[in-house]
């Protein structure tokens, strides 16, 4: 049995009525889609077969998308709130743990039944009941109290942000990263983790802008990062505060549109979940991925490709962009620009299978990194099936999920995102290293 303090300690502090009357106000507020979809499951169990959890555990039902609404809300709903706080901590396992809200199941549900959003449903509640693991609602705290993940400071921030210009620097003489520039034609945004652990990916991104002749800024104020795990813990005040706060900062600095890095989450929680959940209609600056961004350099002729990376290497659909944006075909013009060797998935595009990262899984930390990687077994035997030796992971979280995978399986192989090929097959013209 995982230990984890989130959900072991804070259930001794729950009483019966505080877990009925939360249960209750949350499935008060969900309304029409709820009862639609609770009303039209015919307990079918379609949905199983597209879960990676399911297939990866030998089929057991418990892993099934529909196993783990029946073990969590429709118990919850049948029972009207009166459940025990054991029956919470299993939830909680359930559904911060074991479903990364991929939505592959909606695809094969003959009525289109989104299951991700009902366990996130459970998450609000769980959230509101202070049930939460230990890891996750510490990144969320992070959100809530220096608006990016990582607790990283205002002054490291720049700090590392001058540090990654002078990097730039060393290999292209011009090269920048202009800080709070209005009327830009680019905010470039990024998540926490590369100003804290993959700091040259800010460099890279830095000579790519450089090459392209763009007019880009980052800011130099907090609204930097989107990544956003408050909108995975249930905390939707929190992800409501990252969310417009980013927005805001593309506002004051009046930029055409937002570039966000490789970073699916981060990508959903600004072009989908942060707009709903504020009532806006369209988010009121355009934001696109990075997928979108380097397909659009490449076509327009603004970068070009001169040596192409030699190795053999497959590719990770991430859901919240391809699922979610349907941006495969663009992410394969990508590969088979910058690689030799580029080698499919089977399945793919958005029949991909989820990485078991996404959702916040990973954010629950070191307690559930073997149960992440028993659940998705299929990942490994899908890579290994390829015989490529990198995996591209344009997502932060496919990235560490998929690194955890390789080595729990040992399949040899390595990780790389979009622009670590990239910045090693583009032109840099003379003029700029100079
Ligand atoms: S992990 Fe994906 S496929 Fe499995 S239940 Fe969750 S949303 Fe559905
Ligand atoms: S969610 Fe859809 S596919 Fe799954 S059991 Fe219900 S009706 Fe069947
Ligand atoms: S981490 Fe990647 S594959 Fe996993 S859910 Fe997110 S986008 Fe999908």
């Amino acid at each position: 049995m995982v230990k984890d303090p989130g959900l072991d300690e804070t259930i001794k502090k729950l009483t019966p009525q505080q877990i009925e009357k939360t249960i209750n106000q949350v499935l008060k507020g969900e309304g029409a889609r709820m009862k639609a979809y609770l009303t039209t499951c015919v307990h079918c169990g379609l949905c199983s077969e597209a879960c990676h959890t399911f297939l990866s555990r030998d089929r057991d039902p418990n892993f099934s998308p529909v196993g783990k609404v029946k073990n969590t809300l429709w118990e919850m709903v049948k029972r009207k709130g009166k459940v025990d706080a054991e029956f919470i901590k299993n939830a909680a396992r359930i559904v911060y743990t074991e479903c990364g809200v991929c939505r592959r199941c909606s695809m094969y549900c003959p009525f289109g039944i989104d299951i991700a959003y009902m366990l996130l449903v459970v998450r609000r509640m769980l959230n509101l009941l202070n049930v939460v693991p230990a890891y996750l609602q510490d990144t969320t705290n992070s959100h809530a109290a220096t608006m990016n993940q990582m607790w990283v400071q205002q002054d490291e921030w720049i700090d590392t942000l001058q540090w990654q210009e002078e990097e730039a620097q060393m290999e292209m003489a011009k090269a920048r990263i202009p800080l709070d520039k209005e009327g830009a034609e680019v905010m470039y945004s990024v998540i926490a983790p590369e100003p804290k652990i993959l700091a040259q990916l800010l460099s890279y991104m830095s000579q790519i802008m450089t090459v392209a002749g763009v007019d880009w800024t980052m800011p130099a104020t907090d609204g930097w990062d989107n990544s956003n795990m408050a909108m995975y813990s249930g905390d939707f005040e929190t992800m409501a505060r990252v969310e417009r706060l980013h927005y805001d900062t593309a506002l004051r600095l009046k930029v055409k549109k937002i570039v966000m890095g490789e970073c699916g989450h981060a990508f959903r929680g600004g072009a989908y979940d942060g707009p709903k959940w504020l009532s806006w209609r369209f988010p009121p600056v355009p934001l696109i991925h990075a997928i979108e961004w380097y397909y659009e350099l490449l076509t327009t002729g603004r970068i070009k490709i001169i040596k192409k990376f030699k190795e053999p290497v497959t590719v990770q659909d991430p859901c919240n962009t391809v699922r979610g944006k349907g941006l495969h075909h663009q992410l394969r013009y990508i590969m088979n620009e910058m690689c030799e060797d580029f080698r499919d998935v089977d399945p793919r595009f958005e029949h991909n299978y989820c990485c078991m990262a996404g959702g916040g899984t990973i954010n629950c930390g070191p307690p559930w990194t073997k149960s992440r990687a028993v659940s998705n077994r299929v990942k490994a035997e899908q890579l290994k099936a390829t015989g490529a030796k990198y995996v591209v992971t344009p997502c932060h979280n496919c990235h560490s999920g998929i690194e955890q995978i390789i080595s729990f399986y040992k399949l040899g192989m390595h990780t790389k995102f979009i622009a670590d090929i990239l910045i090693e097959s583009i032109e840099k013209p003379q003029h700029l290293l100079a």
